[in-house]
């Protein structure tokens, strides 16, 4: 079987990205995983989805964001498994380098799977999971509604907000415009 990471390794050049090349995590074990939203300004700006399982962070870019009304239905394409260290990488990627432009960590905390086990619920292409980030809270929803050509990380997924305490109106409250700043380090991306 293919390492994990050798697609993202593939795509990368990492004496010219400060990207982490990545190991591949040994802890299973825990059901506090990790999650990541990153804010990417690369020739579209988009949010990168990633969520730790099996070792790895399993990635998705999001071309509108997040929203926490549970009618509003974001589409989620899902792309290459990312490592794990890639959750703390904020900064530039140089041009001409791949996703060049620069990246902010725009939420992150842990996740929790609803399902007993959330490695099967993906892979069957619906993933339901509590989050408890900064700006993201409670259930929501990945639902797997299209694959794309033969290629298994390159599906068309929908990023749903459950109904619960955590979620409001798009009319009422707009998170990515209220809280458009990186919550490790304040930065914000130049006019976004
Ligand atoms: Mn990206």
């Amino acid at each position: 079987m293919a390492h994990p990471l050798s697609e993202y390794r593939r795509k990368r050049d990492f004496a010219r990205s400060a990207e982490p090349r990545g190991r591949r995590a040994l802890d299973k074990r825990s059901d506090e995983r990790r999650f990541v939203i990153q804010k990417h300004a690369a020739r579209q700006l988009h949010y990168d989805f990633r969520l730790e399982l099996d070792g790895t962070l399993k990635s998705w870019a999001v071309p509108k964001g997040p929203s926490l009304d549970p009618t509003i239905k974001r589409l989620a394409v899902q792309v290459e498994d990312h490592p794990v260290e890639y959750a703390e990488f904020e900064g530039r990627i140089p041009a001409g380098e791949y996703g060049a432009g620069e990246v902010i960590v725009w939420d992150c905390g842990t996740w929790q799977a609803e399902d007993e086990d959330p490695a099967a619920a993906y892979a069957a292409g619906k993933l339901k999971f509590r989050l408890r980030g900064e700006k993201l809270e409670g259930g929501w929803l990945l639902l797997r509604t299209r694959r794309l050509g033969g290629s298994a990380d390159q599906a068309q997924w929908l990023l749903i907000k459950e109904e619960d305490a955590a979620a409001r109106p798009q009319a009422d409250y707009d998170v990515l415009a209220e809280r458009p700043d990186s919550v490790l380090s304040g930065a914000r991306l130049d006019s976004r």
